[in-house]
């Protein structure tokens, strides 16, 4: 049996910081979760957390060298543990997030944590590190902005619908048109969507990040899209990973199929184009699982436990003898 998620993925990523714009930092990491910082007057805005206090301090010590403002907002786009855990480290006066986010940290942080530990123990850098969960200490439902003085103009936090999870929000610098998309866009990597609402998230919540016209979009892993034609990709991109699940995953429901064809039609579809990106055998299984509750009328995801995602693995992902879709289905 193939390794399970990303356990046996233990080689350090290369980490870039990325100056975006005047004060605007992004540190991407070959597929590894991306985190930013943005330069307000006289303190900065940091967007995603990490997954250890341990592992942000690093990504501190980088930005360091650059600003020593301090970090007034800490921005969580939303729960997953890998972008929360490491909050402490930055001292931040204001942890910002979606009303949703602080609900479902409160619903299912620990089992979230657990679960993400066992995917992907390498980015848990020091997991005694980590206090507890990380809790959101100022929520909104819909759009908030902070104003960072002087000419710096302003960044614009925004829910854009149900998409990765029940919460995201993006970070939007309208005068440099930089984006902060957070998982809701990829950008050559695979999607994650074990917690997602596909349909909403491949139409209108899309439809919404694409209409803010970004030149400059840095998705939650992959490399920074850069220019219009770029960040229009990475959208499509991510429009296309879901609506060939939906497709997919649907027909075999559709004709009466099961899971596990379902899992081996998704699949066969997405591998040829994304299968080489990081994380999307990792993702697999547990994204076609989550579609299937959907499809199967599950309104919200089902939470994930450490012991549910090696069942799932071991239920779908097989060595030697992969189950085969339904005969009007192949090809
Ligand atoms: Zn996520």
């Amino acid at each position: 049996m193939t390794s399970f998620a990303s356990s046996a993925d233990l080689e350090a990523k290369q980490q870039t910081l990325e100056i975006l714009g005047d004060g605007v930092y992004a540190l991407t990491a070959e597929g590894d979760p991306n985190v930013g910082a943005i330069e307000g007057e006289d303190f900065l805005v940091c967007f995603e957390a990490m997954a250890t206090p341990v592992a942000a301090s690093d990504w501190l010590r980088l930005l360091r060298e650059h600003t020593t403002k301090p970090v007034r907002y800490l921005v969580l786009s939303h729960y997953h543990a890998v972008r929360v855990l490491g909050a402490s480290a930055f001292g931040a006066g204001v942890i910002v997030a979606h009303d949703n986010t602080r609900a479902l940290i409160a619903e299912r942080g620990l089992e979230d944590w657990q679960s993400e530990l066992g995917r992907m123990p390498r980015l848990f850098r020091e997991p005694d590190s980590i206090p507890g969960l990380t809790w959101p200490t100022a929520t909104f439902s819909d759009r908030i902005t902070i104003h960072l003085g002087g000419e710096r103009g302003e960044v614009v936090l925004a829910h854009c619908g149900l998409g990765h999870t029940e919460g995201d929000i993006v970070a939007w610098l309208p005068r440099q048109r930089i984006l902060f998309a957070g998982d809701l866009v990829e950008s050559q990597a695979a999607l994650y969507t074990g917690d997602a609402y596909h349909r909403e998230w491949a139409s209108g919540t899309l439809d919404r990040i694409a209409a803010l016209g970004a030149r400059t979009l840095v998705g939650g892993r992959g490399v920074v899209a850069r220019g219009e034609q770029a960040v229009t990709g990475a959208i499509m991109q991510s429009r296309d990973f879901l609506n060939t699940m939906l497709a997919r995953v649907g027909a075999v429901h559709e004709a009466g199929g099961t899971l596990a064809q379902a899992f081996n039609a998704a699949h066969g579809a997405l591998a040829p184009r994304y299968g080489r990106w990081p994380i999307f055998e990792h993702c697999m299984p547990f994204n076609v699982s989550r579609l299937w509750d959907e499809l199967n009328g599950v309104r919200r995801p089902v939470i994930w436990t450490a012991e549910r995602d090696r069942e799932i693995w071991a239920e779908l992902v097989r060595g030697d003898d992969p189950p085969q879709p339904p005969a009007a289905l192949r090809g």
